[in-house]
């Protein structure tokens, strides 16, 4: 943590200039490797840096990495920063974009967490507009996020639910929402203005092969707050079942259908570990 250093002058620490993804790794295996390499690179795209480096190359500085740390179970983050060049918003200042690769052992969120449910709290921070700053991009510029975050804590939150400037149900400051309504699982559509979660696509195919219906469309927080179950999920912490917003209870457990969807998720986890080890021949 305190040989790993980077300039003064990197416009990631001046500007906030560029993209991440982060990576949950299993029994060390990437999870879901492609997926997240394909955004980085979109994400990197939308903000006009060129990574030169093949997708391959990356993937080999991540196990790389790990190899080095010796970290089986780990949360990995790609930083790639318009890189270090004089102050000034020209990116043409930055000749060639920075790489950086960090790995640390992963920790889980308590069990309660997952059994009981979590706060969340729908605050009055809107999320980004997608015509200023498209959620789509995965980018180091997380104040919109942070200033959500600090609103929610406040109210003893574990999670912000942000609304999108229209006032529909976004997603959280790290993660995407999902209700249940009407044996319905429902989640905000990408025209809503948020981030494609790849734990949010999992979990809408996995939806479909358990015979589950799905929604995504435009909801409202009244839809929440009448849910039969409601959690938010990302690569790290995967499905986290939600059982209070603000002060409306939903329920005192996770829910049934969470529950479903949370096995189904796990069961697709080991499957895919199974296969990363064949291939690697470990
Ligand atoms: N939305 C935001 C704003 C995020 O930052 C994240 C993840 O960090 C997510 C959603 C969930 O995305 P994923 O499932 O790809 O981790």
């Amino acid at each position: 943590m305190h040989k790993a250093l980077t300039s003064v002058f990197d416009h990631g620490f001046l500007y906030g200039d560029g993209v991440y993804e982060t990576l949950r790794v299993y029994k060390g295996v990437v999870f879901k490797f492609d997926e997240h390499i394909e955004r980085l690179f979109r994400s990197a795209s939308m903000i006009r840096i060129n990574i030169s480096r093949p997708p391959r190359e990356i993937k080999d500085a991540v196990y790389k990495t790990l190899k080095a740390n010796n970290h089986k179970e780990a949360y990995v983050r790609i930083n790639v920063t318009r890189g270090v060049g004089d102050i000034g918003l020209d990116p043409e200042l930055c000749p060639k974009p920075t790489f950086v690769v960090i790995s640390k052992p992963f920790k889980a969120l308590p069990k309660s967490c997952y059994e009981k449910g979590v706060k969340v709290a729908i605050v009055k921070v809107r999320r980004n507009f997608k015509g200023a700053l498209d959620p789509m991009i995965k980018s180091l510029n997380f104040l919109n996020n942070i200033i959500a975050y600090i609103e929610a804590k406040a109210q003893g939150a574990y999670e912000a639910i942000m609304l999108n400037y229209k006032g529909y149900i976004a997603e959280g400051t790290t993660s995407n929402i999902f209700f249940l309504k009407n044996n319905t699982l429902c989640t905000p559509d990408l025209g809503v203005g948020v981030l494609d979660g790849i734990t949010r696509n999992i979990i809408l195919d996995i939806a479909d092969e358990l015979g589950i219906k799905s929604k995504e469309g435009k909801f409202t927080p009244e839809d929440i707050y009448n849910a039969d179950e409601v959690f938010v999920s990302n690569t790290t912490k995967e499905i986290v079942p939600v059982t209070m917003i603000d002060d409306v209870k939903i329920g005192s457990r996770t829910g049934k259908i969470t529950k479903m969807l949370s096995k189904a998720y796990k069961k697709k986890v080991a499957e895919h570990i199974r296969q990363g080890k064949v291939r690697s021949g470990k």
